[in-house]
């Protein structure tokens, strides 16, 4: 399996509930290597064009706004297979269904207010990453 680079986020009701430490520490016992790492307040209009794929779906605006509600916190993860495995870690979008043991299982509070986010797939890795990071700022 290749090494890969993965974009994930620490919600703002995640950051600004003191969970910023837990989480970090889980990615980095799971072998995730931080290699860039910002906390960013999103406004409305860069919230929307990180979800742009999204802009069709009924709780577009619900989820943008949410996203805008306080500092988030952006990083670049590295490991082999990052992708799936963030994924895995996190577990499903609704906590409700996510299996035992995962992030957003443990702390996720709705489908929306969900803790994590994470890339789910190499060009949305690379698209989400270039959003937040130029090359200087990943080490
Ligand atoms: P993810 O890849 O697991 O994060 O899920 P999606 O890409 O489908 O959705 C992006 C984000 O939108 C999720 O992480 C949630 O915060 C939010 N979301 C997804 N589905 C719903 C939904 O049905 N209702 C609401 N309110 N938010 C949702």
């Amino acid at each position: 399996m290749a090494i890969e680079r993965t974009l994930t986020i620490i919600k703002p009701d995640a950051v600004a509930g003191k969970l910023t430490g837990r989480i970090v520490e889980r990615l980095e016992r799971e072998n995730f290597r931080i290699i860039a790492a910002k906390l960013v307040h999103l406004t409305q209009s860069q919230a929307e064009g990180f979800y742009a794929v999204h802009r069709e779906r009924p709780f577009f605006s619900s989820l943008t706004k949410y996203m805008t509600e306080g500092p988030v916190l952006v990083m670049v993860l590295e490991a082999e297979d990052a992708i799936r495995r963030l994924r895995t870690v996190m577990g499903a979008t609704d906590p409700a269904q996510a299996a035992e043991g995962t992030i957003r299982k443990q702390y996720g509070r709705s489908i929306e207010r969900n803790v994590v986010h994470g890339s789910d797939a190499p060009e949305t890795a690379r698209f989400e990453i270039g959003y937040f990071f130029n090359a200087l700022e990943i080490a």
